[in-house]
Order: structure tokens, then C-alpha cells, then sequence
């Protein structure tokens, strides 16, 4: 089990459509630096894709690994894309997180992002989010990411405030 990073422009601007068609819908932040779309520079995101991707891969065997010991089902791989748009983090069922890159404590904050996400795909590949309001699903990944072996494994990860 691992996960994939990319980027594609045409997944961001497809996230940006989805975000204004459902902001009234849900609390989301939507950030648009500069108030347009525009193309990031790709060196800029070949150095992002490589720094996210390369803390990820130093929690990410345990990470999985945790999980497995949970006894809940995985895919066996995700894709995250990387965005400079919408929340900070974002999933598609059944495999896909969106991570946003927009500013510097989306970097520093890039593997508790990840792994907000993942709990979220986890969850709902195992029907524990079903039927349950926002701000239930969001409860239920807090308290998962704040059991004692993901703690170890994250600690900075802190529950939101609602
Ligand atoms: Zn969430």
C-alpha cells in the first residue's frame, strides 16, 4: 500500500468548479491566491511533489501498517494529488486525497493533511462514515487520528475546533 503524487492542472481546476458549486453547502475555505487560476510553475511543483512526497514516505509503512492492525480494508493505492486551490484537504472516493500546497503551513502541514484525507477514504471504503453529517465525519477522523499508535506515528496531528 502506497501513495501516488501528481499533479495536473485539470484536476485543480476541476476541484476549483466543484468547490464553487458546493460552498454553500459545506464550511469550506476556499483560497484563490491572486483571485485566479492561473498555472503554477513546474519546477516549483516537481520540487513540492518530491518534499511531500518524500516526508510522507517516512511515516507511511507505519502508518498503513497501523491500520492494517485495525482490520479494515485498504485500497492498494491512493493518489494524491497536489493543489493550489480550495480546503486544505480534500478525498474522492475511492482512492484519491487532494492536498493543498497554497502557502507555507500547507507544506510544514503536508503529512497531517495526507492523513486527515486517508482516514476519511479508509473510513468510508469501511462504511463508518455512512449516513453521517459533516461535522460527524470529521469527529469520527479526529478521534481516530488522536488513538495512541497513530499518535506516535503523528504527533503533531491536532483535533479541529467546531
Ligand atoms: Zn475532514
Amino acid at each position: 500500500m502506497k501513495i501516488i503524487f501528481k499533479y495536473s492542472f485539470k484536476k485543480e481546476r476541476e476541484q476549483i468548479d466543484w468547490f464553487k458549486k458546493n460552498q454553500l453547502e459545506e464550511p469550506v475555505n476556499l483560497v484563490l491566491p491572486e483571485g485566479k487560476v492561473r498555472r503554477a510553475p513546474r519546477e516549483n511543483i516537481k520540487k513540492k511533489l518530491k518534499s511531500i512526497g518524500q516526508k510522507w514516505r517516512k511515516i507511511e509503512k507505519e502508518f498503513f501498517g497501523a491500520v492494517r492492525r485495525k482490520k479494515l480494508n485498504l485500497e492498494n493505492n491512493y493518489v494524491c494529488y497536489l493543489s493550489h486551490y480550495g480546503s486544505s484537504g480534500f478525498y474522492q472516493s475511492p482512492n484519491k486525497l487532494i492536498i493543498r500546497i497554497a502557502d507555507k503551513k500547507d507544506l510544514t502541514e503536508s503529512n497531517i493533511n495526507i492523513a486527515h484525507e486517508l482516514v476519511h477514504l479508509i473510513l468510508s471504503k469501511n462504511k463508518k462514515e455512512t449516513n453521517l453529517s459533516y461535522i460527524k465525519r470529521e469527529k469520527l477522523v479526529d478521534d481516530f487520528l488522536v488513538q495512541r499508535k497513530f499518535r506516535k506515528i503523528l504527533p503533531e496531528y491536532k483535533k479541529q475546533k467546531f
